[in-house]
């Protein structure tokens, strides 16, 4: 049964990944919208429209672009390089051009990859108006023994009376408590950079929905990065400043090793439930310390915000050959790989809403939990060297004796699990026997 619910949720986020991947999204523009209206088909995102000028802490929001067509042609009208083929041919946010030129004249707007003669390099340039076409070395070298005129078009155009979107979903829990799940929506066709991220984050928002209602309060944001978050932080300064720390969902879907970043405080909440979930499920990541460079963390763990934020990574950006470029394809990234990535986020969700503290019922000296068919009659084979018993037993008993023994209103279950090398989730488990027998009860100072 849990195969087949694994390979059904496999095959969805293979079937979204097709469907989002040839969408062409920016900073702002109608891509960004189709990205949100087939994501508002599996959760209800509510969609922002910021006004273009507007100004932002440091930073304005720009015109929204947009961009029809774009190609190179030779002399026989054939086009060599096309928009049509790849939306990763235009640079972001590049101007329109009409013109014949010959290739000398062209080559400053052509980019390319000596290191990687196959890939279209990502490039954009939104904040200086100008034009480029990427290209692979060999389409590179295809142009330059062109002795003729090219023909250069690419239509497009800016809105200054245009918006930039940025979506929302807002999942209330039973305490004031909340933790923000961001991601970023403004890459044209790469998967790793930043389906993968798209994917996973509305399949967390959909999981909270459909499960009874969290303890913490969560607050998805899907914006284009940097200039989407800081606007998102201008727009809710104060419900931003009340977080209690968050995840940015980023590159968790290609075919290398797990990783981490830290939150900058390096020891949050957010980090410890991280390694928790690691640890339990015998991963070792690849652990990057926080540094003031990477994705939207840069934003919300500002000094005028501070929120400790974390990222669970699979071929983090910067990390892997693939990275802003052609090559970060659907060969590069599947569901299967998403899904790990998934899985171990689910985890940390859930540590972090389950991290409850008891107390005890019977704090002084040990509670009888034979009495109370807790415990196996037979005395004196527990945690005997050699002795033959059933291991489940001698865990479960383990994880009785720790929390019996931390429920004294200090002690949160995660310390618990810390502290006894006990996986969260067995304690989750174990703590409910517990209350049900009357042994602890919830602690709500907490
Ligand atoms: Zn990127």
């Amino acid at each position: 049964m849990e195969d087949v619910k694994h390979r059904e949720e496999v095959g969805e986020l293979d079937i979204l990944l097709k469907a989002l991947f040839n969408i062409n999204r920016s900073l702002t523009g109608e891509g960004n919208r189709r990205t949100f209206d087939l994501l508002q088909e599996i959760i209800p995102l509510k969609v922002f429209e910021y006004a273009c000028g507007t100004s932002v802490y440091d930073w304005t929001i720009p015109d929204e672009w947009v961009i029809r067509d774009a190609y190179i042609k030779g002399a026989d009208g054939k086009r060599l390089i096309d928009f049509g083929e790849s939306n990763l041919h235009v640079m972001g946010y590049s101007t329109p051009v009409d013109q014949k030129m010959y290739f000398d004249e062209l080559a400053p707007h052509l980019h390319y990859l000596d290191s990687n003669p196959e890939a279209v390099p990502y490039r954009t340039s939104y904040y200086q108006r100008d034009w480029g076409f990427c290209i692979s070395k060999s389409q590179y070298q295809q142009l330059k023994d062109i002795s003729g005129p090219l023909t250069v078009f690419i239509d497009s155009g800016f809105k200054p009376d245009g918006s930039m979107a940025v979506a929302e979903l807002l999942i209330p829990g039973k305490n004031d408590k909340e933790f923000l799940v961001s991601t970023y929506c403004c890459h044209p066709s790469m998967a790793n950079d930043n389906l993968s991220g798209l994917l996973t984050a509305t399949y967390l928002a959909r999981d909270l929905l459909s499960a009874e209602m969290p303890q913490h309060s969560w607050r998805f944001v899907f914006l284009p990065e940097t200039i989407g978050a800081i606007a998102y932080l201008n727009h809710n300064e104060a419900a931003m400043k009340r977080l209690l720390g968050g995840l940015v969902v980023t590159t968790c879907g290609g075919p290398g090793a797990l990783g981490y970043k830290e939150t900058f405080l390096g020891n949050h909440l957010v980090d410890r439930a991280i390694r928790l979930a690691f640890r339990d499920r015998k991963v070792e990541p690849i652990r990057y310390p926080f540094v003031p460079d990477g994705s939207d963390e840069r934003q919300y763990s500002s000094p005028g915000f501070r929120i400790p934020v974390a990222s669970i990574t699979k071929d983090k950006y910067y990390e892997y050959p693939q990275y802003h470029t052609s090559l970060d394809n659907l060969d590069f990234v599947n569901g299967s790989q998403i899904k790990e990535s998934l899985d171990l986020y689910r985890d940390v969700f859930r540590i972090l809403d389950r991290n409850v503290v008891y107390r005890s019922n019977v704090p002084c000296g040990e509670p009888q939990f034979g009495r109370r068919g807790l415990y196996p009659a037979t005395g004196g084979a527990i945690n005997q060297p050699g002795a033959v018993g059933p291991n489940e037993i001698a865990r479960q008993i383990d994880a009785m004796t720790w929390l019996q023994f931390l429920a004294d209103d200090d002690h949160d279950l995660m310390i618990i699990a810390e502290r006894s090398g006990i996986a969260f989730l067995t304690l989750e488990k174990i703590a409910s026997q517990l209350l049900e027998a009357g042994l602890i009860e919830l602690c709500d100072k907490h």
